[in-house]
């Protein structure tokens, strides 16, 4: 299997002023092609320092794939160590000056020798074209077996080229016939522990597919990856496995894939031609935000009331200002009035309520940060209301809230 090393070229990258997205996503584009990543490195504007890095990639892998450092400017230094870890001189690729020229009559600007440097590239190197900026990126070569592939810093300049020219390349150069297919089965409601329980069988005896279970706050993800030659063959061999999963965590798989949280929602709602309505005080708009975020969300979202001020919980949903005073805000009995006043008053045939503590002061020994209480409210005479303790500072609070409050209209739903 072909080996490789990334680099990340940039000081930025290092001074902690820029976050590296570049490796993260080549890495997994590589991945999906049966590519091994071994290693990562960030390596400042520095020539020396560069070379030095390919240098040593090179004993060790059969290439080095580096993002960044091939603008104009005197810092861009990238090709330059290159030359220098391989003993390359360079030549001017004529492609790549026509096409700067043009770019350049086009924005109407008069072209600068350090454009045209830009067009210079590591003698005996494999062009890979740039549509969307000005420096071509290059495959050089350090005899038959070593390659150091270079690719511009800019995401948006880097993904075409990686899908359109390295990638191709690479499949080619090492005849990688198979891919990595990925099915991602999202579950909430169920910590991963007890999908690691009731999965845990199925775990150990997979190696292609391959399982793993990945958390995000209050919810996780089973990712089932299958090794083959076509996507229909990774089909049929994640198929079982899926169906499999979906048996031992029924009642906790909201969808799979691109599904979210709000679009399992919104799916649910369509089948009912149902309208769901919010009333949210710890969440603070966010559920409302979810649901208003899938396109197409007005077929089944009518909308949603911010109570925050216990005036607006008896104003505008009719919550009993006795009850506010006998349970506090924070209590069953006040959440489901509001989810029932939502539901009323914006004529909708479900509604969602959340009231609680988001922190990080407020608390209470009865009532401490991070205890939220949800209700469910629905047009055939549903009511229900849960309690939850979150952990965690003011703004995890609402985020996982806001995940649950979806969970339970996705639940109360299915
Ligand atoms: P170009 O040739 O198109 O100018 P370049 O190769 O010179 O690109 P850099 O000058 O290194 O790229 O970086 C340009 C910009 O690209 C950075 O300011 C940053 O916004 C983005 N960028 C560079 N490297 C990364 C990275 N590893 N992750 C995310 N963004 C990056």
């Amino acid at each position: 299997m072909a080996s490789v090393e990334l680099v990340a070229v940039g000081t930025e990258l290092l001074l902690g002023q820029l976050t590296d997205t570049n490796t993260p996503y080549v890495a997994a584009r590589l991945a999906e092609v049966g590519i091994d990543v071994r290693g990562t490195h960030a390596v400042g504007d520095n020539r020396e320092r560069i070379a030095a890095t390919f240098r040593d990639v090179l004993m060790r892998r059969d290439g080095a794939i580096v993002t960044g450092g091939l603008g104009p400017t005197i810092d861009d230094v990238t090709k330059e160590a290159v030359c220098d870890a391989l003993g390359l001189g360079v030549e001017l690729y004529e492609p790549a000056l026509r096409q700067m020229e043009g770019f350049f009559a086009q924005i109407g600007r008069e072209m600068r020798p350090n454009n045209r440097k830009q067009a210079e590239l590591p003698s005996g190197s494999r062009p890979m074209n740039n549509p969307f900026g000005t420096a071509p990126g290059f495959i050089a070569f350090a005899g038959d077996e070593r390659f150091v592939a270079c690719m511009p810093g800019v995401p948006h300049e880097m993904k075409p080229m990686l899908a359109n020219e390295l990638v191709p390349f690479l499949i080619e150069r090492y005849d990688l016939r198979e891919s990595i297919h990925t099915r991602v089965l999202h579950t909430i409601g169920i910590g991963e522990s007890e999908i690691d329980h009731r999965i845990a069988d199925i775990f150990a005896m997979s190696e292609n597919p391959k399982i793993a279970v990945l958390a995000h706050g209050s919810r996780a993800d089973v990712k089932i990856m299958a090794k083959s030659r076509t996507a229909g063959e990774a089909e049929t061999m994640i198929a079982p496995l899926q169906r499999e999963i979906e048996q031992r965590l029924a009642g906790f798989i909201y969808g799979a894939d691109a599904a979210t949280p709000e679009s399992s929602v919104h799916a649910l709602l369509q089948r009912r031609s149902w309208m769901a309505a919010t009333a949210e005080s710890v969440t603070g708009g966010r559920v409302a935000a979810a649901l208003t975020g899938v396109p197409g969300s007005s077929q089944s979202f009518a909308g949603g009331i911010v109570a925050y001020d216990n005036a607006v919980k008896t104003g505008a949903l009719g919550v009993d200002a006795a009850l506010i005073e006998r349970d506090g805000a924070v209590s069953e009995s006040v959440a489901l009035a509001m989810a029932r006043g939502a539901r009323e008053r914006l004529h909708a045939q479900i509604a969602v309520a959340t009231t609680g503590i988001a922190g990080p002061s407020g608390g209470s020994p009865k009532k401490p940060v991070g205890l939220v209480w949800f209700a469910v409210s629905d047009a055939d005479g549903f009511a229900g209301a849960w309690q939850f303790q979150f952990r965690g500072e003011r703004k995890t609070v609402q985020s996982r809230a806001t995940t649950y409050a979806l969970g339970l209209l996705w639940r109360h739903l299915t």
